[in-house]
């Protein structure tokens, strides 16, 4: 199924979605649409702490509950997009998947908060607009957020639950060259980490969802540690027996607005509603999810190897050079370079990894640790041989 969906996925794209940032009249304007139509009961199930309704989209008739939140974390969209293309999927008829739509109908309620956080979304944060991480609030539900993400989950006792993240884009798969592009996590709910029944629901769901992708993105997967964390709601439902599973979305090299893991996103949520609706996942075995590395940090965007640091001097050292997010005056996410770290740079690998050995640097500024840059320019003779610039028009946005 997750293939048939993959191939039909711009049949079900919200396109006026595009980048991960977009804007607050564009989500009611989205809202208000999913309310219009019959096969969604939209409903307001609390307010944020500036008093942003928070939304539940619910679909679906049948006895097997499942719910899905994203944007705990204001500024982690990718889900977010992908979720308002499966409300686009479900809403359409005769394209191929009626028969599907009526599987799920029938066996299984979904309910969605899509966006969470929507005081954090505004601004662009991680964090509530009181500054709260809401996924360390489970336990004490400080934050109204948490509070009424605690409240609903335990009023719909799920057998399934996700919860929907991005994270970093330079996570690497092990200590390996491979960005993770997707992390999955069957969260531990103890500190044991005892598979109860309600884990190995979600280590089989993550096997077969692993399974489906691994044919397109080959050593792109991870699994986050699975140290508990009480305070953390993967964690804490899981202890509460709501099949948790956590989904990541990473990095895939220079699609920054990540619109290939908001595909695979959509896609692979479907699939699993599909498995959970067919009770396919219990067939499952969990040795490959199990068998996944867990998420590292060995990953830069560029590598210059033996780089000069400063002209007419022969001090050379690795240069490690990242892409920096910001939002600009217009209030778009914008991106600058920055020089992470220099000197033995062995243990990490880079997007782009360059021997600079025999490169040349001109300028009377030397580089600097931290240092924020537009352009670098390195030669070799007279010709240019790196300038940082080229790799500003690789960032797709
Ligand atoms: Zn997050």
């Amino acid at each position: 199924m997750y293939q048939n969906l993959f191939n039909q996925y711009e049949h079900f794209k919200e396109s006026r979605i595009y980048k991960r940032r977009f804007s607050e009249s564009l989500w009611y304007e989205l809202i208000q649409e999913w309310s219009q139509k019959d096969v969604f009961e939209v409903s307001e199930i609390g307010k944020t702490f500036e008093e942003r309704p928070i939304h539940q989209v619910r679909y679906g008739q049948g006895p097997i509950r499942i719910c899905a939140w994203s944007q705990m974390h204001g500024d982690e969209a990718t889900a977010t997009k992908a979720l308002a293309d499966i409300f686009l999927f479900l809403s359409q008829k005769a394209d191929g998947f009626d028969e599907l739509r009526q599987i799920l109908h029938q066996n299984i309620s979904f309910y969605v908060i899509p966006r969470l956080n929507g005081d954090g979304a505004a601004r662009w944060t991680r964090e509530t607009a009181l500054g709260i991480d809401m996924n360390r609030d489970a336990q004490s539900l400080f934050s109204p957020e948490a509070k009424i993400l605690s409240d609903w989950a335990d009023a719909i006792q799920p057998t399934f639950a996700f919860n929907l993240h991005d994270q970093n884009r330079l996570y690497s798969v092990g200590s390996t060259s491979h960005q993770t592009h997707i992390a999955l996590l069957a969260t531990a709910g103890d500190e044991h980490g005892t598979w109860t029944p309600s884990r190995i629901r979600a280590g089989k769901l993550a096997n077969r969802m692993y399974k489906n992708i691994e044919g397109g993105l080959t050593n792109k997967i991870a699994k986050w540690s699975d140290e508990y964390n009480s305070r953390a709601f993967g964690d804490n439902f899981q202890s509460r027996g709501y099949g948790l599973l956590l989904l990541e979305s990473g990095g895939a090299a220079w699609d920054l607005e990540k619109h290939t893991l908001r595909k695979i996103n959509a896609c692979l949520l479907l699939d699993a509603l599909y498995s959970i609706a067919t009770d396919s996942w219990k067939t499952e075995s969990m040795e490959l999810y199990q068998g996944l590395l867990t998420n590292e940090r060995c990953i830069v965007d560029i590598k210059l190897k033996n780089a000069p640091l400063a002209s007419g001097k022969n001090q050379r050292a690795d240069i490690a050079i990242n892409l920096k997010e910001y939002i600009d005056e217009e209030g778009e996410i914008a991106y600058a370079w920055i020089i992470e770290d220099l000197g033995d740079m062995s243990i990490y690998h880079g997007l782009q990894e360059i021997d600079a050995s025999t490169f040349e640097y001109a300028s009377q500024e030397a580089i600097k640790k931290e240092g924020v840059y537009t352009q670098l320019l390195f030669h070799q003779g007279e010709k240019i041989a790196f300038q940082l610039s080229d790799y500003t028009h690789k960032i797709q946005k």
